[in-house]
């Protein structure tokens, strides 16, 4: 049975970063006989002017009929309000697939001009409630205003979501840390020294879950004291797993210091489904341009490969999917042939090419 992944551009440079992104799909799918069909579907302004809202139902349901999804980054600050059909993409696709888990490697790479010289580790961001006003409610945003000038936002944490996020975090520690013959360990990280109640009840699931895992090393720190420690000394963490705006803003500060945020792979999963995001915003600035980096995409979509694989014990998925982990290795460590953000001068396609040729020989 085929493969069905579902393509959904975004804004900025989603376009230019998906055709990389599928350039090097479709040469694996030919190579390695993967059977994947790839589906395209409108998403963000171009949906606006085709069906006044960024985001169809039918769109909604294709992403939950495929095997996986991979979508570009979306301009959702700019979109118009959600009355006006500025739906974010990102968000909805979370919720309605219920992508509770939010899988963010950051690592340093040989021969890559990035201020960590010894970075290899996993943020695991839970995806469907904490701060993020436009999901964390059954119905209406978490954040108001009950008289001129003041505003509130509910932060809502729960014991279900704590549990969920802590065991998979416990799952890609061991996995993670399987092939290197040492200890995993995990650092659960939080503000309960402020936010009694609610990372009380975040740090007590994953107490729970430590307590079944006892191979698996359990620390827990403050999430000021965790930033302060990824610049310091980023080898202490093997996985970090967080509630859901302290996981977006860590794993932004360690991806950057890794070299580049366009090197920001990401994963979004859930028990049925998936999607591969990159890291990053639509950078508007650069759109059009033919200068994104597209290893962010590339490294999510292959993420993504792993996690069908897994899933539909399809064996090829794994190996495509380390494959692509190779090819960037080697990409980056030869250090020629990069965009601009990683202090090249390649464009978005010369680097695709480029990437391509790696691919061939490592299949080879
Ligand atoms: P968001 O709030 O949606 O994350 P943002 O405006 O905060 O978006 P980005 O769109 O991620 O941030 O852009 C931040 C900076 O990083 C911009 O200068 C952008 O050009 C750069 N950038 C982001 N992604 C890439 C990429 N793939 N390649 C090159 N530069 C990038």
């Amino acid at each position: 049975m085929s493969i069905d992944i579902l393509a959904l551009d975004g804004d900025g440079i989603g376009p230019e970063i998906m055709q990389s992104t599928l350039d090097i799909v479709d040469f694996l799918n030919k190579e390695l006989k993967l059977d994947i069909q790839i589906r395209k579907e409108v998403i963000g302004f171009k949906s606006i002017d085709q069906n006044s809202t960024t985001m169809t139902s039918e769109v909604v349901l294709a992403s939950k009929e495929a095997d996986g999804i991979i979508l570009g980054p979306v301009d959702h600050n700019n979109y118009p309000s959600v009355v006006d059909g500025g739906i974010n993409p990102s968000g909805k696709l979370r919720i309605e697939l219920d992508l509770y888990a939010n899988i963010r490697p950051a690592r340093n790479y040989i021969n890559l001009n990035s201020l960590s010289k010894d970075m290899d580790l996993i943020i695991v961001r839970e995806n469907t409630e904490g701060f993020y006003s436009d999901r964390n409610m059954f119905d209406g945003p978490g954040e108001f205003s009950p008289v001129p000038g003041v505003g509130l936002a509910i932060r809502k944490i729960t014991k279900h979501a704590s549990l969920r996020i802590a065991e998979i975090a416990f799952k890609i520690a061991k996995t993670k840390c399987a092939s290197k013959n040492k200890k995993p360990k995990i650092h659960a990280i939080h503000k309960a020294n402020v936010m009694r109640l609610t990372d009380g009840i975040f740090l007590e699931a994953c107490r729970t879950v430590a307590s079944k895992n006892k191979e698996v090393e359990y620390e827990e720190m403050l999430v000021d004291a965790c930033a302060a420690h990824i610049i310091r000394n980023p080898s202490q963490f093997d996985v970090i797993v967080t509630t859901n705006m302290f996981g977006d803003i860590l794993s932004d500060l360690a991806t950057e210091f890794s070299g580049s945020l366009g090197l920001a792979g990401s994963l979004n999963a859930g028990e049925h489904n998936a999607m591969a995001q990159a890291q990053h915003g639509a950078a508007t600035d650069i759109a059009g341009k033919n200068i994104a980096n597209p290893i962010s995409l590339i490294l999510s979509t292959g993420m993504l490969l792993n996690w069908i694989g897994e899933k539909r014990n399809l064996k090829k998925l794994n190996t495509a999917s380390s494959f692509i982990d190779k090819a960037v290795i080697k990409t980056l460590s030869e250090n020629n042939n990069l965009t601009r953000d990683l202090g090249g001068n390649a464009s978005t396609k010369e680097l695709t090419k480029n990437f391509l040729n790696i691919l061939n020989n490592i299949i080879l």
